[in-house]
């Protein structure tokens, strides 16, 4: 069973929710694809692991077979290809390496390069239990992309049963992360930026065909018939409230996970029937 925990701004909780949620199911791998800024092991306290470097596919070019026909340049989304005296060059830091710029150059005047992109790191057992896979991306890299699908089929070619923690913000990192899950938590807070946000989540969400609840974080704040709104148009329904409350703040601050406290696994018992009920549902199947 894969689960995602996103949220659509930053800050909003999701990695609060997403390490709670790991310490109580036990027998998921967590999966940090927050790969510009992963933070799942600090608040776990735990050390990232074992690393694998990843690379990513970089054109070289052969000035001597380029005919300086900028097609290579044309077809490039990323911007990436420049010229200087009619010759290719490459800014290795925009370059997504999507391989574009080698199949339509017709004169074999690109060759294959690589560059490093960042790591995934596996510690195989926290002192939790569980396995956690964190994307890390290299300092300085403007292109998270091919990070996070590495980090996530690194995931699914090792679990069964898995949380994928998303990035902040509704583009194409959190799209992908959110593809192909069975069940989807939209984490959120009552104010006018939570709702816009919320919003962008469930486009993306309805679109991809994907069960999803909403988690409202500092529910005792703000105004919470914003969220309500939101969630009476896209019916979906709000599945647990998170109070601000001094008791978590400790826990953030303590690196102390706040279910490990009796209230704060009382908390989230609701939402851990729903996904053991989902899990019994999708094997039964
Ligand atoms: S497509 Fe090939 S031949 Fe044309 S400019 Fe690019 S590298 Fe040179
Ligand atoms: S691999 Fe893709 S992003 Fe990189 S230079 Fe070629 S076309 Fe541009």
């Amino acid at each position: 069973m894969k689960i995602g925990i996103t949220g659509g701004k930053g800050g909003t909780g999701k990695s609060f929710v997403s390490t709670n949620l790991a310490i109580l199911l036990k027998n998921f791998a967590l999966v940090d694809l927050d790969v510009e800024a992963p933070n799942d092991y600090i608040l776990l306290n735990e050390d990232l692991g074992e690393k694998i470097e990843e690379y990513t596919f970089l054109p070289k070019f052969d000035l001597e077979k380029c005919t300086s026909c900028k097609a290579c340049q044309k077809v490039c989304q990323d911007g990436a290809i420049y010229f200087k005296k009619e010759k290719p060059y490459v800014f290795k830091e925009l370059c997504s390496g999507c391989k574009a710029c080698l199949f339509v150059c017709k004169f074999n005047a690109i060759l294959e390069d690589k560059k490093y992109i960042g790591d995934i790191y596996i510690n195989k057992k926290i002192k939790y239990g569980f396995p956690l896979v964190t994307g890390k991306l290299k300092e300085g890299e403007e292109k998270g992309f091919k990070l996070l699908l590495k980090t996530k089929k690194y995931a699914l070619n090792h679990f069964k049963n898995i949380i994928f923690d998303t990035g902040a913000g509704a583009g194409n990192l959190v799209f992908k992360a959110l593809e192909d899950l069975d069940l989807v938590f939209a984490v959120t807070e009552p104010t006018p930026f939570g709702k816009r946000d919320l919003k962008r989540i469930l486009d993306i969400t309805k679109y991809l065909n994907l069960k999803t609840y909403v988690i409202l974080n500092k529910s005792n704040l703000g105004n919470k018939n914003l969220i309500k709104e939101v969630c009476k148009k896209y019916n979906v329904e709000i599945i647990l409230e998170i109070p601000y409350s001094k008791e978590i703040l400790e826990s953030y601050i303590n690196q102390k996970p706040y279910v490990l406290n009796p209230s704060g696994k009382k908390l989230f018992e609701k939402l851990i029937n729903l996904i053991l009920e989902v899990k019994n549902a999708n094997s039964s199947r």
